[in-house]
């Protein structure tokens, strides 16, 4: 689904009330922005501390580790780079 797929102001229920519960999936929320949070796979130490902030759950994690960065969901507002505790960061916001 694009933004231009969206819903038009005269289709959206009065008091945008969600009609259809668990549909998040289908929306994705970082689609609005060129920019993302970028993964440095070298210099990540795995401490998942930026899943734990992700208001978005875009952070990725297979098999218990890092994985890397749902572009289709992240709306780079930097949560995750503000907590990254390495150095350098293993997260920075950059273009898609
Ligand atoms: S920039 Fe924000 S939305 Fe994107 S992965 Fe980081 S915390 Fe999540
Ligand atoms: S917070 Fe930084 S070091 Fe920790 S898992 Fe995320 S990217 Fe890697």
């Amino acid at each position: 689904m694009s933004v231009f797929d969206l819903k038009k102001w005269h289709e959206v229920p009065i008091g945008g009330v969600v009609e259809e519960p668990g549909n998040s999936r289908e929306y994705k929320t970082g689609l609005w922005t060129a920019y993302a949070a970028i993964w440095n796979a070298e210099t990540c130490t795995d401490c998942l501390q930026c899943w734990l902030v992700c208001p978005d759950e875009s952070i990725v994690i297979k098999d218990g580790h890092m994985a890397g960065v749902d572009t289709d969901f992240c709306k780079a507002c930097g949560l995750c780079v503000k907590q990254c505790p390495t150095e350098p960061k293993s997260l920075r916001l950059g273009e898609k």
